[in-house]
């Protein structure tokens, strides 16, 4: 028996923070690799560091040098690699934040009278139509308020 549902599949969430996976920049497996590279470059870098240390012969010296050097490019290349593929998964969210349809925010007639809104605890009030407060629960926000309590004005909505 095959039982179907219109439900979309949500993907799996991580065991310890609850989260989806497509939440997080990085897969697990990348985490290993960049941690991996961590620590194998720190481990060549103390090794070369005492190494040359304990040798007055110049090409000892040149030879741990180029242990070292090899030690910081693995540990630099591992986050390097989780840092760049961060950005780009920051910028693919970005994108497809940008592309996404607004979702519908509900004004009543006293947000639309005081033109202003604010997500709760925070200091900047924004135009009910403001893609930074969309989707979000917000509470009109008067005037007077914003003077008062020294708010800022959005700087994308207000400009
Ligand atoms: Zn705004």
């Amino acid at each position: 028996m095959t039982v179907t549902t219109d439900r979309p599949v949500s993907p799996p969430r991580t065991p310890r923070t609850g989260r989806r996976r497509q939440d997080e920049p990085w897969t697990p497996a990348q985490l290993r690799i960049a941690v991996l590279g961590a620590v194998i470059g720190t481990v060549l870098l103390v090794v070369s560091w005492v190494a040359a240390g304990r040798t007055a012969d110049v090409d000892n010296q040149l030879t741990w040098l180029s242990v070292a050097i090899v030690g910081f490019l693995i540990f630099a290349s591992g986050g390097g690699a989780l840092l760049l593929h961060g950005h780009r998964a920051v910028l693919h969210r970005w994108v497809v934040f940008l592309e996404s349809e607004p979702a519908p925010v509900r004004v009543t007639e006293r947000q639309a009278d005081t033109g202003w809104v604010r997500v709760d605890g925070t200091r900047r009030a924004h135009r009910p139509d403001c893609q930074l407060v969309r989707g979000k629960r917000v509470a009109p926000t008067a005037d007077a308020e914003i003077e008062e309590r020294n708010l800022l004005r959005c700087e994308v909505c207000a400009g």
